[in-house]
Order: structure tokens, then C-alpha cells, then sequence
């Protein structure tokens, strides 16, 4: 496995300065001669900082950014939450909290504009707090930095940060493992037909490489960098330019690149599935459903083990509804846990092994993981699964009041249980008028000041929870 840079996405209110920023950044960070050169977006641009690389998606708002999650695919890996000092914490900040949250990514404030005479960091500062956005020295171990997008103040700063957080992150590739990425934008062109600007996120995409998504396929007739030079060969994190598509891929599509086409057409066969099923996941998300459905991703060594895990999922869903969010060839790494996490599924592995930082990821984050080198286990590690932690019915708290002031992500609530029973150490999904507003686990469970394993309907409960919102 080697480094690969970070990705990052930059979030916040409009006119709080996110595009300011990406502009500035960009401006400074690449080389004069290159810089001129850049004459579109493709995207994302990458850029150096202490003789490292950085990627920027410049993609304006979060629209992209939520077309990609509603797909399952997780784009950035980390994220700059921008605030304007002169006008602070606003509904879109707040929006783009809950996003961040749900991508499960680290992410660092930039608290903007302070070259204005109206900026008022301190206040600033506190309504973070009160948005429970805990800054490091205020409370809580989020980083910030107080920039001019304008004047380029502390935007160095903001960079170390961001080189920091994501050695902390261990992102890695797999040089050698199966190509793939995502698609940022595409458009069509009268003269170059069909272009996708992507991100690679693993392997290395090449010239002559078949190439295919869950809708298209094609081949990279020719490859770019994001200054709109050709190459022959890109590695990953870096943005790209693809002319070779026969149609127009969707935005936010996985794609999947290779030598030959008998390898990609079992990953084809795979992404198809994968299409589907988060389709309809985005149509329907209703709370039955989301209880009783249990969601899967699934990892195999090669295609053929592959078909033979998904027809497993299509046998056992007779009985026991399940939903595959994902679907791979290769060995579990970070981003299936990350998948697992944003949509709260369980990974599935037949015949994989797992890398370092996937584990430790999925340790602290409590995803389930079941893995084995045979069918059959599988299939009864599967069945068991399902049963003890999902049975066949509607599991509820209602929360009646909220203790004390949040540190952190945990708190303490107390709440009714409306239905079902529930379990202390269980991770839950937070609802709202028919929407899903959060995630989290229960710390401790607790009853009249007791310690509890497991509380019944009607019963009231005491709860130490950590949880996104
Ligand atoms: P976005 O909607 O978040 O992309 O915000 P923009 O980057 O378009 O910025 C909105 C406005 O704020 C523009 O007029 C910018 O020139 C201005 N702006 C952005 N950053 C700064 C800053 O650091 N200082 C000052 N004085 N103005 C800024």
C-alpha cells in the first residue's frame, strides 16, 4: 500500500468565501507558468504544499458532493467548514455540518473574512459552540484557523492543518489493485465527444485502459491532467481528464478501469447490482424499512466469488431482507468501511483479508464486519446476524428530554422505549418527522440509575449516548 494525497471539499454558507478561497489557494499553490494553463475546471485541481500534494474539489456548493453520497460513493476525504467572522453560523453551516457528518470525515473551520472591520471571531467562536461545533482551546478537539480568503491570512496555516489532519487519516492505495475512481462532471463535446473529469482512487489509470461504470463503458482514448496536459498514466487522488467514453456517464458514478475487458465485465455485472440497489435506497427511506432491511456490502477476491456472494444475498433476502449498498472485488480497505459507516451496513467478505487501517477504522467505529473463506459459514454468520441484532420488528426510543450540556459527540438523554427491545452497546439511527436528521451508539443504558444490558417496551431509560448530532 502507498500514501496517497487527500481530497478535500470545501463547505459552508454562501458568500462565506468557499469559492474565494479555492481561488486563492489554487492561485498561489501551483506554479506561475503552470497556473496559467489552467483554463477550465475539470473539478478539482491539485496543488503542493510543503513539497506535498493536495487536492481541492472546487465543485461550487455541496450538489455534486450529495449526488455522490446519494450513490454511496464517498468523495473527499476530508472537509473545510467555512465560516464568515463578519457573519457566522448560519442554516447552510449547519447543513453542511450534518453533511460532513454523514460522510464520516474529519474536517477542519476556517473561520473567513477576518480582514473585515465587522469580523468578530470570538463571537463566531461561540456560535460554533452552540452549533456544537467544538474548537480545539474552546472545549473540543475540532482544528481551526482564522483566514483572509482576500488578503491569503492564515490560509498557510489552514494548509498545515490540512496536511496534518490528513497524515492522521493514513490514506493509502493500492498501486497494484483493481483502478477505479469517481465521476465529477461530464459534458459533451461537439469536437472531443464525450469527457468525464474524475478522481482516481485507486490503482493507476492508463491510456488504452477499458473503462466502465455502473450505466457506461468505453476506453481512455486519452487521459489529462487538471492543467489540461496529456498523459499517459495518473495516480491516485489526482483529478483527470477521460475522453473515451461511448455515453454519457452519471455524475458520481464509481468507475472501474483495466487491461483487458474480461475482468471489468465481472465488475460491470457487480457495479449493476450496486446502481440498483442505492437507487431505490434514495426513494424509499422509510422507517420500517430502514429498520428491518439489513444493509449489506460486500467484498470478494475475484468476480466469480463475487456472483457467488451476491447470489448468496439474493438467497438468504427470501427470508431475511437485506439490501447490498456495495459491491467489490479486492480485500476490505478504508473506503468499504467508510461505505459501511455512511450507510450504516455490514460488510460482508468471502475470501478477503483486511487492511490495517480498515481495521482499526472498523474497531472504533463499530462496523460489523462477517468474513469467511466458505459459503456456508458465511451464509450462517449472515443469518445469525440478522436475527439477533435485527429482529423482525419495529425498535424505538422515544426521546423525552436531553440532560446537561453535550462534550463532545456524547450526551446524556432519557427516553421511552416505544417498541421492540433494546440493547445496550447497539448503535441507532436518530428520526425526525419521517427523516433521518443522525447516527450513534449507546454508551450505556441505564434504568432508575441502574446499569441495564436491555430495556423492554414501555420501560423509561436513561441513556449515555455519543452520537453526529
Ligand atoms: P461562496 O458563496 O461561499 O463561494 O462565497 P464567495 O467566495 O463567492 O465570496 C462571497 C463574497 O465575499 C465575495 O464578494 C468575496 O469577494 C467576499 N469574500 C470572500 N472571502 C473574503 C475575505 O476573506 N475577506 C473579504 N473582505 N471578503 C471576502
Amino acid at each position: 500500500m502507498e500514501t496517497r494525497p487527500p481530497i478535500i471539499v470545501v463547505m459552508g454558507h454562501v458568500d462565506h468565501g468557499k469559492t474565494t478561497l479555492l481561488d486563492y489557494i489554487r492561485k498561489t499553490n501551483i506554479a506561475g507558468k503552470e497556473a496559467g494553463g489552467i483554463t477550465q475546471s475539470i473539478g478539482a485541481y491539485e496543488i503542493s504544499h510543503d513539497g506535498k500534494r493536495v487536492t481541492f474539489i472546487d465543485t461550487p456548493g455541496h450538489e455534486a458532493f450529495s449526488k455522490m453520497r446519494a450513490r454511496g460513493a464517498q468523495v473527499a476525504d476530508l472537509a473545510i467548514l467555512v465560516v464568515a467572522a463578519d457573519d457566522g453560523v448560519k442554516a447552510q453551516t449547519k447543513d453542511a455540518l450534518l453533511h460532513i457528518q454523514k460522510e464520516g470525515i474529519p474536517f477542519i473551520v476556517a473561520i473567513n473574512k477576518i480582514d473585515k472591520p465587522e469580523a468578530n471571531i470570538e463571537k463566531t467562536k461561540q456560535e460554533l459552540g452552540k452549533a456544537n461545533i467544538l474548537l480545539e482551546g474552546f472545549g473540543g478537539n475540532i482544528s481551526w484557523q482564522a483566514i483572509s480568503a482576500k488578503t491569503g491570512k492564515g490560509v498557510d496555516e489552514l494548509l498545515d492543518l490540512i496536511l496534518l489532519a490528513a497524515e492522521l487519516e493514513e490514506l493509502k492505495y493500492d498501486p497494484a489493485g483493481q483502478t477505479k475512481g469517481l465521476i465529477l462532471l461530464v459534458k459533451s463535446d461537439p469536437r472531443r465527444g464525450i469527457v468525464a473529469s474524475v478522481i482516481v482512487r485507486n490503482g493507476q489509470l492508463a491510456v488504452g485502459q477499458m473503462i466502465t461504470t455502473a450505466s457506461v463503458s468505453g476506453k481512455v482514448k486519452m487521459l489529462k491532467d487538471f492543467l489540461g496536459s496529456n498523459v499517459k498514466s495518473l495516480k491516485p487522488s489526482a483529478p483527470a481528464l477521460i475522453l473515451g467514453f461511448k455515453d454519457l456517464p452519471q455524475v458520481g458514478e464509481e468507475f472501474f478501469a483495466g487491461r483487458d475487458r474480461e475482468s471489468l465485465d465481472t465488475v460491470q455485472g457487480a457495479v449493476q447490482v450496486t446502481a440498483q440497489s442505492s437507487a431505490s435506497e434514495v426513494k424509499e427511506p422509510s422507517i420500517q424499512d430502514k429498520v428491518k432491511r439489513l444493509k449489506v456490502v460486500l467484498k470478494a477476491d475475484e468476480g466469480g466469488s463475487l456472483e457467488t456472494l451476491e447470489d448468496l444475498v439474493k438467497k438468504i433476502s427470501d427470508q431475511l431482507p437485506l439490501t447490498i449498498v456495495g459491491s467489490s472485488v479486492g480485500d476490505i480497505y478504508e473506503s468499504d468501511i467508510k461505505l459501511a459507516m455512511t450507510s450504516d451496513a455490514v460488510i460482508i467478505g468471502f475470501q478477503v483479508k483486511m487492511d490495517k487501517t480498515a481495521e482499526t477504522l472498523s474497531r472504533t467505529r463499530s462496523v460489523t464486519i462477517i468474513t469467511s473463506p466458505i459459503i456456508y459459514e458465511l451464509e450462517k454468520e449472515i443469518k445469525e446476524y440478522g436475527q439477533l441484532d435485527h429482529p423482525d420488528q419495529n425498535r424505538q426510543i422515544e426521546i423525552l428530554a436531553v440532560f446537561g450540556k453535550r462534550k463532545g459527540k456524547q450526551q446524556v438523554v432519557g427516553g421511552r422505549v416505544v417498541d421492540g427491545v433494546i440493547k445496550n452497546k447497539e448503535s441507532f439511527e436518530i428520526w425526525r418527522d419521517e427523516e433521518n436528521i443522525g447516527q450513534g451508539k449507546i454508551l450505556n443504558l441505564q434504568s432508575k440509575k441502574k446499569d441495564i444490558n436491555q430495556a423492554e417496551a414501555d420501560k423509561e431509560v436513561g441513556l449515555f449516548v455519543e452520537s453526529s448530532i
